[in-house]
């Protein structure tokens, strides 16, 4: 009965709702209510951690971390390949809980999203494992041996728009360097990390090795960022939390891996393939836009521009709203009311300036809620808020450009450098423009694809670091230089025997 209270039945699978610190469950006196944007009804009550939590939360990791780096690595991966298992039991009822709680659409959840959460443990686990580590350096005969040691705690804060993928892809290298781990969830979507603990526990993480504080930003968050007693932190948000993050880590000089927004181009050439082309363009109202990586600003050479943006123009028109908890459902809602207003605040403004909508530009009249039309600009002045600010929402506007040196200028004009996508059919300018762009990672006809091991992160105000095979490593462990002389050895015991 008592724990009852605690469990929210969300689309048929019960979550608890409290934190999950030192192996165990714990609630705070205060609540704060998780609402779905499919219809804006409460999910869940769900425990409003603050300071006090925290502090509880940080003692456990550091408490559970001397007995989890001393683990053989051998044993914490089969631990983290257990952990990827259990994920890969439950994508069904991980799928339903993400889907109700951030309204993204099940089918990406089922097929990509949380395969991807399991495979960023099995992945970080196989690479500690297997490839950690560098042959031993030579110099004037000494022997140089490098070494990846844990780094102690890590705090990781991330974002509603993917919750679990993106906390797994942290959390996942964390613990397989030796790390112990707190987690504060976003507070939009916050019960996936609830159904993580539980699955991590089953596999048998000893108990304070992953901690998972709840709460809003400002009241969990906060005090996690400012914590004296973490090692690395590891923030998933936006630039302007990004910046009292970065101030409140600064006093204890804790290193960190942001990784933040984007205003990613999609650059298309007359002489690419079409059809791709505009598959890449519809392609970026996935998850309603909300995506880091998404390719909203599409700038298209002149002498097809027309051509092209009639046939995106149709394919748009054919996406099916709904809710994201249908199949065929293409395109959802946004995450909240503050949210929605945000995105209808940057288009009316873009219109106000000039821009003309030729598709959506408000609510989806048939849907109403927080079902933001897919949404199409034309005529955005040039350096102007929407073509050079993060939206987060189903907005692409189309540019046009006239020549190579033109798309690049144009593409390089704002002050993010998360991706850029590039369309063309000739190779070489394909080498030449994207050597010339300033994005963590460049796609060359295709978008989204990237491996475990590839490194991932952003240029400019898109964030600080690279995470991604050796790179996450780099990030989640001291690295020790140990330089051994070829003499002195006297043995053990002949140097006890000298006192
Ligand atoms: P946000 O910055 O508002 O919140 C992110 C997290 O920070 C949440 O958990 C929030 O509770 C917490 N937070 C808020 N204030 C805080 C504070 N003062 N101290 C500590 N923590 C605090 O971002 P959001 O709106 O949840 O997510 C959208 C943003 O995330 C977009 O800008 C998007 O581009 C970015 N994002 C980036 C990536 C990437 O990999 N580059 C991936 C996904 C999302």
């Amino acid at each position: 009965m008592e724990q009852a209270q605690h469990i929210a039945i969300v689309d048929g699978v019960p979550v608890d709702t409290r934190h999950w610190i030192g192996g165990r469950r714990v609630t705070s006196r205060s609540t704060f209510t998780d609402r779905s944007p499919i219809d804006e009804t409460p999910v869940a009550e769900v425990s409003a951690g603050g300071a006090a939590e925290v502090d509880k939360a940080v003692a456990a990791a550091r408490a559970a971390f001397p007995a989890w780096a001393a683990l053989p690595v051998s044993e914490r991966s089969a631990i983290l390949r257990r952990l990827a298992d259990g994920i890969e039991a439950r994508v069904e009822d991980l799928s339903r809980v993400e889907t109700r709680d951030n309204g993204s659409l099940i089918r990406s959840h089922r097929r990509g999203v949380m395969p991807r959460s399991a495979a960023n443990f099995r992945y970080f686990a196989d690479f500690a494992e297997k490839e950690l580590g560098h042959p031993d350096m030579e110099v004037r005969g000494h022997r140089e041996r490098i070494g990846y040691d844990p780094a102690g705690v890590v705090a990781v804060i991330t974002p509603w728009n993917a919750p679990l993928m993106l906390a797994t892809w942290r959390i996942g290298p964390a613990l397989a360097a030796g790390n112990t781990v707190v987690l504060k969830p976003p507070e939009w979507a916050p019960l996936t990390a609830s159904l993580l603990a539980d699955i991590a526990h089953e596999a048998g993480l000893p108990a304070g090795v992953l901690n998972v504080v709840q709460g809003t930003g400002r009241q969990a968050g906060a005090p996690l960022t400012a914590h004296p007693g973490i090692d690395r932190l590891a923030f998933t948000g936006s630039v302007p939390t990004a910046g009292v993050v970065a101030a409140a880590a600064a006093s204890n000089i804790v290193p960190l891996s942001f990784e933040l927004g984007g205003k990613s181009p999609l650059v298309v050439f007359a002489d690419a393939d079409l059809d791709l082309a505009v598959d890449l363009a519809v392609e970026q109202f996935d998850n309603a836009g909300q995506v880091c990586l998404g390719a909203f600003r599409i700038l298209v050479e002149e002498t097809i521009a027309q051509d092209f943006t009639e046939r995106v123009l149709e394919r748009a028109r054919q996406l099916r709203q709904g809710d994201p908890r249908d199949e065929d459902t293409d395109i959802s809602a946004l995450i909240s009311r503050p949210h929605f207003e945000r995105v209808q605040g940057f288009v009316d403004r873009a219109i106000a300036d000039g821009a003309r909508a030729v598709l959506g530009g408000g609510p989806n009249p048939d849907l109403g809620g927080l079902y933001f039309a897919p949404t199409i600009l034309l005529d955005a002045a040039p350096g102007s808020e929407i073509v050079t600010e993060e939206v987060f929402g189903p907005v692409l506007t189309v540019q046009t450009f006239s020549s190579e040196e033109q798309a690049v200028a144009m593409a390089n004009a704002t002050r993010f450098g998360l991706a850029a996508t590039l369309v063309t059919g000739d190779r070489e300018r394909a080498d030449r423009i994207s050597a010339r762009l300033r994005a963590g990672t460049v796609w060359v006809n295709c978008f989204f694809v990237r491996d475990l091991g590839a490194p991932f992160g952003g240029s400019g105000k898109s964030g600080i670091g690279r995470e991604g095979g050796i790179w996450s490593f780099d990030f989640y462990t001291d690295i020790k230089n140990t330089v051994i002389a070829p003499s002195g050895w006297t043995g053990g015991q002949e140097r006890a025997n000298h006192g």
